[in-house]
């Protein structure tokens, strides 16, 4: 059963946490509810993409209303497509709500321990992966593309949340969110290559060749192995079925929109008590 499910015109919700932690604020964004215009049309979050940005913030304050985490209280991050994760504390708070200029530079992944803060990211296509150990009242999400993903960006996620916090792995739960599915998303030799060296011999089990120089790439799955592999249990693991690129109703999409789009949001964070 799909675990992203629609709790509003602009949101999908992690309805297996969020029904068993009301306190708890996660989900997806869809491409509706929204004002924005054009390409961006209507629910569009994301300020880089070139739309209006009076528009984002609208989009913001309409979407802080049915999250319940005011916008001012967001943090966005750069997403460079790299690895790098920060802890969020209240000094961060607002750092990359209402603008894109003061967004956490290259950080593509973050996670706190705060209530009444929100972590986001955006995503047209990439993998958003959640992370949640509800006995130690820690929440995050991490940005994975395919260099984020063979960058081992999940992984570094439990690492941290293993070595510095000292959780146990089996402690973590995590939700991989919307994203393009391996029907849609063909990719060369290169990539493949780069997931064996983080998968070893599982990377078959994450994509199919389908000409010489074509394959077609489970980036979700890639990421569930690796988390796997990293010590988080296989039934702590929830993956959404649904794609971005397939889903035109739902979803803005990088690759079906050949990069004249929008994005989705994805959020994670504890309510204020
Ligand atoms: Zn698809």
């Amino acid at each position: 059963m799909e675990s992203f499910v629609r709790t509003s015109e602009s949101i999908l919700s992690i309805r297996p946490w969020t029904d068993k932690y009301p306190n708890l604020a996660a989900g997806f964004t869809t491409k509706d509810g929204g004002i924005s215009r054009g390409y961006f049309h209507s629910m569009n979050p994301a300020f880089h993409v070139n739309d209006l940005a009076d528009d984002v913030v609208s989009n913001r304050k309409i979407l802080a209303e049915r999250i319940h985490v005011p916008a001012e209280k967001w943090v966005g991050a750069e997403q460079t497509h790299e690895t790098n994760i920060v802890k969020i504390t209240a000094s961060e708070a607002g750092l990359g709500a209402l603008d894109y200029a003061t967004a956490l530079k290259q950080t593509d992944g973050m996670y706190t321990k705060e209530n009444g803060i929100l972590l986001t990211l955006l995503f047209a296509d990439c993998v958003p992966v959640f992370f949640f150990a509800p006995k130690h009242h820690l929440v995050g999400a991490a940005h994975a593309g395919w260099k984020g993903t063979v960058g081992g960006i999940s992984k570094a996620m439990v690492e941290k949340w293993t070595r510095v916090e000292g959780i146990p792995a089996e402690d973590i739960y995590v939700a991989i969110g919307p994203s393009i599915c391996p029907k849609c998303y063909m990719v060369d030799k290169k990539i493949i290559d780069l997931l064996k060296v983080i998968l070893e011999e599982e990377t078959k089990t994450a994509y199919n060749q389908i000409t010489e120089s074509q394959f077609s790439l489970d980036l979700k799955k890639a990421n569930a192995l690796i988390l796997h592999k990293s010590g988080i249990l296989n039934e702590n693991i929830i993956t959404s079925e649904l794609c971005t690129s397939c889903d035109e109703t739902l979803f803005f999409s990088h690759r079906r929109d050949s990069g004249k789009t929008g994005r989705m949001m994805g959020f994670i964070g504890f309510k204020e008590e």
